[in-house]
């Protein structure tokens, strides 16, 4: 007899495990015991939360970043009889990215930081379930390459881009690969719109961050809700779609949909469109990534009648949302205009959320970034780190000179 017995045990590295995703993947994980395993978790500096972790799913190791934080959760296992190992620093969290008894890595760490310990499970030949947008939108080609050929498989849980995954024809090979697929004209991408979409200009100009952080739909972390009310989120996954399914620029459309219900669609040359819909609830990705080709229960109610009842579909407003033009600008520009537009966006996104700059000057910071910064591709992770690192103080200088100003 086959049908159960044919889905191979996965076991799991959680990275980014005290944030949002690594939130819903524990949820995952804990209802398929016999199918899912912790075996290794990291996290930054959040040393309770990677505690009661540990304590649950006895996982064999466990890595902060932040050293003073894993010292106090070395302690905190070694009273409680945990035998779980702790490691520190960035070199511990790459050394979970690349544990030997791993088979799948859940990279879900936000941000640039995330790159190095993606790439490094890459390099470890894993099946990388990726949340983490910049090791495409910073690795681009050279990510792509080393996933390849080290045999990674890349199963994207960005919701929009997991259904476009699912709604893609299925390869030969387990998951993405970065190659266009026979028959498909477009992908479109849709968008809630955040909490800004009717907004005109001169109600932007007053945008706080307490109101860009209230995303009407999806609750996240703060730097890809405030991401979300200015559209550079999108702008992210434009860039990310771009390399996940090997898609031009001009055969990537955003529609706005503010219900969030589909979650993207694909467009073929027979005139079929098909498209993924669904609560919006991360679970649902996450499950059908960490299970896939099988099929799990998420913990996620279906869809009702009247849930479906009004979709809505409007088109992106460039003028607006600036943040999102500049990203379709950067597929235009060599590859390494990506790393100055998320370095510079991380630093614009964070002088807004400490009230140093307004809504507006984000896309500012970043077009002034982009304007200064001469972006040949990188074709290492170093040489990526060089220009994240140069695009980041020339960020800072535009962002300093706008304060003067005030
Ligand atoms: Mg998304």
């Amino acid at each position: 007899m086959k049908s159960a017995d044919t889905f191979s045990r996965k076991r799991i590295t959680l990275l980014g495990a005290t944030g949002s995703i690594g939130d819903s993947t524990l949820d995952v994980i804990a209802r398929h015991p016999h199918r899912f395993t912790l075996v290794a978790a990291a996290a930054r500096s959040q040393w309770k939360k990677l505690a009661d972790i540990a304590l649950r799913f006895r996982p064999e190791a466990v890595a902060l970043h932040d050293a003073n934080a894993a010292r106090c959760l070395a302690d905190f296992l070694k009273n409680e009889g945990v035998s779980t190992e702790v490691f520190s620093g960035e070199k511990g969290v790459n050394r979970m990215a690349e544990w030997p008894s791993a088979d799948t890595v859940v990279a879900a760490i936000t941000g640039g930081v995330g790159l190095s310990p993606t790439a490094a499970a890459a390099r470890a030949g894993k099946r990388i379930v990726l949340a983490n947008k910049e090791a495409l939108v910073m690795g681009g080609a050279w990510f792509m390459r080393l996933a390849r050929e080290h045999g990674a498989t890349l199963l994207p849980i960005d919701s929009e881009h997991n259904a476009i995954f699912q709604c893609l024809p299925r390869t030969k090979t387990e998951g993405v690969i970065g190659e266009r697929a026979a028959g498909v004209k477009k992908i479109l991408l849709t968008a809630s719109g955040g909490p800004f979409l009717h907004w005109d200009h001169a109600r932007l100009k007053t945008a706080t961050p307490e109101q860009a952080v209230n995303h009407p739909v999806w609750k996240m972390g703060r730097k890809i809700s405030v991401d979300s009310a200015t559209m550079m989120n999108k702008g992210l996954e434009v860039i990310e779609a771009h390399w996940l399914f090997g898609m031009p620029r001009d055969a990537i459309e955003v529609v706005i949909h503010p219900q969030s219900i589909v979650h993207s669609m694909v467009e073929y040359e027979d005139g079929s469109t098909l498209a993924q819909l669904g609560t919006p609830d991360m679970r649902t990705p996450i499950a059908q990534a960490l299970a896939f080709p099988h099929r799990v229960d998420a913990g996620v109610s279906a869809l009702t009648v009247e849930k479906m009842a009004t979709l809505t579909f409007l088109p992106p407003d460039f003028d607006r949302f600036l943040c999102l033009k500049l990203a379709f600008h950067a597929l235009t520009l060599a590859n390494g205009a990506a790393v100055v537009l998320n370095a510079a966006n991380e630093c614009a996104v964070d002088a807004f959320l400490s009230r140093k700059i307004a809504f507006l000057d984000i896309a500012e910071v970043i077009n002034a970034t982009l304007n200064a910064v001469a972006s040949p591709a990188p074709n290492t992770l170093e040489e990526t780190l060089a220009l994240d690192a140069l695009a980041r103080s020339k960020a800072i200088r535009t962002i300093e000179h706008l304060t003067a100003k005030k």
